[in-house]
Order: C-alpha cells, then sequence, then structure tokens
C-alpha cells in the first residue's frame, strides 16, 4: 500500500490513516462511489472521522465514535445494508493479496 507508506492525512484530524479498514475513502471505493484513478488524489479521511458515511454502519468490529448519530434502519434500510456490507467487504480484502480492482462489490 504505497498509500499507508507516505502517510496520507485524513483531512479532518490531521492524523495519518494507517489502515484501508479505517479509511472512508477505501470504504466509498469498495461502494462504486469513487472510482479507482481517485483514489489517489482525493482527500482522504478516516471512517471515524467521516460521520455521514460511518453513521451508516452496522459491525460489531466498528465502534461509533460517541457524538455520531446513527442512521435509524427503518429511514435508509438499503443504504444501512450497502455502507454495511462495503465495510465487510473492505475488512475481508485486506491482507488477501486480491487486485485492487476486486475490491468493490458487485
Ligand atoms: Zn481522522
Amino acid at each position: 500500500m504505497a498509500k499507508c507508506d507516505q502517510g496520507y492525512k485524513c483531512e479532518i484530524c490531521g492524523e495519518p490513516v494507517k489502515n484501508i479498514i479505517e479509511s472512508a475513502l477505501y470504504l466509498r471505493y469498495v461502494l462504486g462511489e469513487v472510482q479507482l484513478h481517485e483514489l489517489f488524489g482525493a482527500p482522504e479521511r478516516h471512517l471515524h472521522c467521516d460521520h455521514d458515511l460511518c453513521r451508516f454502519i452496522r459491525h460489531e468490529k466498528f465502534v461509533q465514535p460517541e457524538e455520531v448519530e446513527l442512521v435509524d434502519p427503518a429511514d435508509d434500510q438499503a443504504r444501512v445494508e450497502r455502507v454495511t456490507r462495503g465495510y465487510e467487504r473492505l475488512r475481508e480484502v485486506v491482507g488477501q493479496g486480491i487486485p485492487i480492482t476486486d475490491y468493490p462489490l458487485k
């Protein structure tokens, strides 16, 4: 991960984003909302700093920041399921040696 080696900084908190599991940019890529060529130029954010995105995640391994107001799944069930699936996918692809072009959900 050249991106991580270069220590890309979160545009919100200023701390480096060390792992793609904590990257909002990569989650958006897995979701098909960011294109591959945009990955290396777009501003990086921690998932837990990007409240517009992380409030849709329902996953035991994802600890929501206290100040986040979770989306009621009844309000947007499809988005909760999709973002949660994307987060699972992100965890799945890490360290598997699969090509980055295979990361996005089908
Ligand atoms: Zn951050």
